[in-house]
């Protein structure tokens, strides 16, 4: 009796100093399981060995999830893939499998404000995520700002290598119109150091040709466009406003029963 106690003690203090924490939380439940049903030593030991992975590998993409700064209910259960155009959904399909990042491929995401691209390229981002790998979503003007904060003081390169840690950056709205040259200046300074070396992940509601409203020069502009296109998948996100959309279905239903109106 005392020995099967010693022992439980035991394993618990080795299992805890191996950190593996949830073999120490499962190991006696299942231990009589496999009792029961005459499982092998190994299958045991199996089962326990999944369970520490099943566990480990979720709580990564839990802390990669919160760590990737993405608006949790942007995701694909709550995007409505028929709302895009049938191009675009068949091209989402394809990078929702994720080995764009591994080719270093660009997303750009063009369309109207309300379209879509911000929640459609967050979905992706978080599926990536939960296929374990590392995205990092900002506002354009934020990942500006605090780019041009690490250039005075003189740790531009330690952020760029920062994020360079993450296998997709999400650099949402770089249509936004910038103030000064220095913000364009460490905006193309960010693509120019991801080319081929990770995934940047762009919505705008400007297009190309307007571009320069956002670098000034055309020279960078043209430099700029270059590296992101070069590899690079296009979604054209030219469709209605989805809130436009939600409020004219409103009020069309109103008008189709008055006399369900509420005060
Ligand atoms: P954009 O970035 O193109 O301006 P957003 O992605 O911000 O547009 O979308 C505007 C709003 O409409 C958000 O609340 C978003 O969740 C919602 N929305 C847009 N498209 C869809 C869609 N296809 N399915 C579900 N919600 C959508
Ligand atoms: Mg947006």
């Amino acid at each position: 009796m005392d020995r099967k106690k010693d022992i439980k003690a035991l394993l618990s203090r080795y299992l805890k100093e191996l950190f593996l924490s949830t073999m120490r939380q499962c190991y006696a439940d299942l231990a009589n399981q496999a009792q029961q049903e005459s499982l092998s030593y190994e299958q045991y030991l199996l089962t326990l060995a999944e369970q520490e992975c099943i566990t480990r590998r979720n709580n990564r993409i839990e802390r990669n999830l919160r760590e990737s700064k993405i608006p949790r209910d942007k995701n694909i259960d709550t995007f409505d893939l028929k709302r895009v155009p049938g191009k675009v959904a068949h091209q989402v399909r394809s990078l929702l499998e994720g080995s764009f990042v591994d080719h270093k491929e660009n997303i750009l995401a063009f369309g109207n404000p309300g379209s879509g691209k911000t929640h459609l390229l967050c979905a992706i981002g978080q599926e990536l995520i939960r296929k374990g790998r590392k995205v990092y979503f900002a506002p354009c003007s934020l990942m500006v700002q605090d780019l041009l904060k690490a250039k005075q003081e003189l740790q531009l390169s330690r952020a760029l290598k920062k994020l360079s840690k993450y296998d997709a950056l999400i650099i949402d709205d770089i249509g936004y119109v910038h103030q000064d040259r220095s913000e364009m200046e460490v905006l193309f300074t960010l693509l120019a150091d991801r080319y081929e070396r990770g995934s940047v992940m762009i919505t705008s509601n400007l297009p190309f040709s307007k571009w320069e409203q956002i670098f000034k020069d055309p020279m960078v502009t043209a430099a700029a466009i270059d590296r992101l296109v070069h590899h690079s998948v296009i979604l054209e996100l030219n469709i209605e406003s989805y809130r436009m959309e939600a409020v004219k279905k409103k009020k069309s239903k109103k008008k189709q029963c008055p006399g369900r109106e509420f005060k």
